[in-house]
């Protein structure tokens, strides 16, 4: 644990770096704010927790060791971390293990939902960005932040740390600063943890050093980008593909129809749809080649959040050729020939972002805690 200040009662912050090795700038902010945030402990309404991990690969500087931190923060995934004997366990599944013993008192002890920043960085250059879970309680915390908001990412990316904080009825941002070792991430870190700070309602916002500052920092690091953009599509890259992004693409750029963006074994990829750009692949390895997003209208997000304050989101298990899973009540089975545009766009304005495929049917899941509110 890299420090604790406040007092119990009221609302928690705990602010993560680290959790890919190759990311310190989130560590080095938190170190550089902790002496200021210590100085005002006695005001603070709550408490600010900040940890880092993984360490190991920290230590060594690689993402990981033997697997990737940010996976496999499943149900399953922890009970196996959590009961295994120690001395049985090594690299991540040991970092796993030394996380929960730091998060779970805290989480257990908080009186309101615990708000996680986890701060990450990537290694081409672009402009910072966060991302999370779709949930009013996120919304709430995350729109507070002047960088765009990608919505839907988290779904299609399992067993995530923030992932798993969100369906158990907490709030997880992930906030992406800037390049791995540009010195500017770091600054955008530091104002995205005293923005929380401010949101949260740890600090009166005058009581905040620099509060105006750093909201300008992050305004003019994004100018020109959109506020909130939705995940579409995802290009998932297999190991033979062979995959190579045609150069130039940054993060947000504007794509069209048609347009060539990559070319695998089997020739050029070209964009299915018109939309934003999200997350082209240059660098390392993994599944996803990238992602194309849709930007959503303040109104349309407005009007998201409004459906679920009211409960009306319920009313979409209605549609005739809509079924809700007996079992689980936040998944939905739609058939595949009713996937059309304004149906899908319904189903994401009520919360149901993850798509399942099970043949003939596409399930839809909604994170449980919307349903807790
Ligand atoms: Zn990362």
């Amino acid at each position: 644990m890299l420090g604790r200040a406040g007092r119990k009662g009221g609302p928690v912050l705990v602010v993560f770096g680290g959790i890919h090795g190759n990311e310190p700038a989130g560590v080095r902010a938190i170190r550089r704010v902790w002496p200021e945030i210590e100085r005002r402990s006695d005001s603070l309404r709550g408490e600010v927790v900040a940890l880092a991990g993984n360490r190991a690969a920290l230590r060594d500087g690689v993402r990981f060791v033997k697997r990737d931190l940010n996976r496999r923060w499943t149900f399953e995934g922890i009970e196996r971390v959590r009961s295994a004997d120690p001395a049985g366990l090594a690299d991540e599944d040991l970092e796993q293990r030394a996380i929960l013993e730091r998060l779970e008192p805290v989480l257990a002890h908080a009186h309101e939902p615990v708000t996680v920043l986890d701060l990450h960085s990537m290694s081409g250059t672009g402009a910072p960005f966060c991302c999370m879970s779709d949930t009013l309680r996120n919304l709430r915390v995350g729109l507070g932040l002047p960088v765009p908001l990608i919505l839907g990412l988290e779904e299609v990316i399992d067993g995530t740390m923030l992932g798993y904080l969100s369906d158990v009825g907490h709030r997880g941002i992930a906030f992406e600063g800037g390049r791995h070792d540009d010195p500017a991430t770091v600054d955008h870190h530091e104002a995205a943890i005293w923005l929380v700070v401010a949101r949260t309602g740890l600090l009166p916002e005058d009581q905040v050093p620099g509060l105006a500052e750093h909201r300008a920092r992050l305004r003019a690091a994004c100018r020109d980008l959109p506020r909130v953009v939705e995940v579409r599509y995802r290009h998932v890259v297999r190991e033979e593909d062979d995959f190579e992004m045609a150069p130039g693409f940054r993060n947000f750029d504007p794509v069209r129809k048609g347009q060539r963006l990559a070319t695998d074994g089997r020739g050029p990829v070209r964009a299915p749809m018109s939309g934003r750009l999200l997350l082209p692949r240059y660098q390392g390895q993994g599944e996803d080649g990238f992602f194309i997003g849709r930007v959503v209208p303040r109104p349309v997000l407005r009007l998201s959040r409004a459906i679920r304050r009211l409960g009306l989101d319920d009313e979409v298990a209605r549609l005739p050729f809509v079924t809700r899973d007996p079992v689980d009540p936040d998944r939905l089975v739609v058939p595949r020939s009713y996937l059309v545009g304004p149906v899908v766009d319904l189903l994401h304005l009520c919360g149901y972002r993850r798509r399942l495929d099970a043949g003939d049917r596409v399930v839809f899941v909604r994170r449980r805690q919307d349903r807790l509110l």
